[in-house]
């Protein structure tokens, strides 16, 4: 199957060269020609990592199945729940926990897995990744081509948009290859700028001269996408396994949303064949998302709000842009859109076909988030993250009335501020003592990984302003 640009439908590639190259040289996202039907339900008895290379197969039909199974089997072989992803039980809720990988957010599930699709893409070319990162992707993809062959990664983050222990994991990444930047600016800028970057053909050629390639690790590569459809038909066949729905019975999900990524890959699990209802987009007080779902309308004129939920502080989703692939069809509109949205900052589409999507969208303030934080563990004892709280909220302000997938997206301990304040913990001025004292109340465990990153020396300092990125991404150009 090979994958074509949301913007013109005849640059099409083969899967390998969609992943090397992350976006289309257009500016626009690679989609696949068709998204395959797939048998799900003879996966009922699979391990994640069979059920990994069987979907990634039909993605990916010029990777070896061999060679897929072998990487999944790495790629998942360090995370910490028994069956990968990890299960919690709510009234007429199931949690699928994501964040039991090596960095503690779903993030893992691609980018442990990117790596070695990238490795047998690039088939020896090197590449340099430019990541943009709200706080989590950064962390993980670091993770992930930490010290790989032929292969550097540079991260942006906002400097003064993470929590601590999110940006303590990034400055104190180990490996010769990674470079770590703060950014005097939020997340559409990092993500803005370094899109234009992939735009820039004078950039492009000097990287070209040198023999270094850039691409992507952010969901705009559809070598993120694809992994996380993976969870969503694992989760679903784990309900029946559970005997909480028979085989083909529907349910909804709700996804705490930023960059659109996550729900997409469960949108395309749907058109694979597995039995979702309603998808509840969750957001924060940057709603965009939330007013164009209700209205057709998409528009960034609006403030630009620091949340408690930072992985969703974002208004410019980038996979938005293949979701109208799923409802437009047509590519000189998707084109046409997205040239709006550069140059106005809004866009419109009918609202029936976000309906006839079965979308549902809700946002939720960091006061109501906080609050169910509260609520869910004096009620039931389960602790959740300020980003599934959101989500949370959502499903509760859905009403739903099919049983519930909530995507829990990250740890609590990566924002242990916001959650210590939902348990009524005590905050002093250290940060891992602040972990400890939650973790007395909760008594959920620490990823290790979490109290690791205070113990280890801080590699990356300072900020820069966003027009120094050009400049820092051409280090060891021979210019
Ligand atoms: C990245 C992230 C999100 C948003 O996911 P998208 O795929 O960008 O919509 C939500 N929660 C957490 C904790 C994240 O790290």
């Amino acid at each position: 199957m090979n994958y074509y640009s949301t913007r013109n439908r005849d640059e099409k590639v083969s899967a390998k060269e969609a992943i090397f190259r992350g976006p289309a040289d257009d500016g626009g996202l690679y989609v696949p020609e068709t998204i395959p039907a797939f048998p799900y339900e003879d996966f009922l008895n699979s391990k994640y990592e069979e059920l990994a290379a069987a979907v990634l197969n039909v993605f990916f039909e010029d990777f070896d199945l061999a060679y897929l199974k072998e990487s999944a089997e790495k790629a998942y072989a360090s995370f910490e729940a028994e069956g990968t992803v990890g299960y919690h039980e709510l009234d007429g809720i199931t949690v699928a926990e994501l964040f039991h990988g090596p960095t503690a957010a779903f993030k893992d599930f691609a980018l442990q897995m990117l790596p070695y699709l990238m490795a047998g893409s690039a088939e020896g070319r090197r590449v340099r990744i430019l990541t943009a990162t709200s706080g989590d992707t950064g962390k993980a993809a670091l993770a992930g081509f930490q010290d790989v062959e032929n292969t550097d990664i540079f991260v942006f983050y906002p400097a003064e948009g993470v929590s601590t222990v999110q940006k303590l994991q990034m400055t104190t990444q180990e490996g010769e290859n990674v470079h770590v930047f703060g950014i005097r600016g939020n997340f559409d800028d990092a993500q803005r700028t370094v899109k234009a970057l992939f735009r820039d053909e004078e950039l492009r050629e000097a990287g070209r001269a040198s023999g270094i390639e850039f691409s992507s690790a952010n969901s705009i590569n559809i070598g993120r996408l694809v992994p996380q459809v993976v969870y969503y038909i694992y989760s679903y066949l784990e309900l029946v396994r559970r005997g909480t729905v028979d085989m083909g019975e529907k349910v909804d999900v709700c996804v705490p949303t930023g960059n659109f990524g996550n729900i997409l890959a469960a949108m395309y699990a749907k058109r694979m064949g597995v039995p979702f209802g309603d998808f509840i987009c969750a957001s924060n007080k940057n709603h965009v998302l939330t007013d164009f779902i209700q209205t057709g309308i998409y528009d960034t004129h609006r403030d630009f709000y620091k949340t408690t939920s930072p992985s969703m502080d974002i208004l410019v989703a980038s996979n938005i842009e293949r979701f109208l692939q799923l409802l437009l069809k047509n590519n000189d509109k998707i084109r046409e859109k997205m040239e709006s949205l550069q140059e106005t900052g809004r866009f419109e589409i009918p609202e029936d076909l976000i309906r006839r999507a079965k979308l549902v969208g809700y946002w939720s303030t960091d006061d109501e988030g906080e609050a169910r934080i509260k609520e869910v563990f004096e009620t039931t004892g389960y602790l959740m993250d300020p980003h599934t709280a959101v989500a949370y909220d959502g499903i509760k302000k859905h009403g739903s009335k099919r049983h519930v997938l909530l995507m829990s997206t990250a740890s609590p301990y990566k924002f242990p501020e916001t959650v210590a304040d939902a348990l009524s913990v005590e905050k002093g001025e250290d940060e891992k003592a602040l972990l400890e004292s939650i973790r007395e109340k909760s008594h959920m465990d620490i990823p290790k990984e979490l109290l690791d990153v205070f113990e280890k020396p801080v590699r990356f300092e300072g900020a820069i302003a966003i027009d120094e990125m050009a400049q820092v991404v051409r280090e060891g150009f021979d210019d």
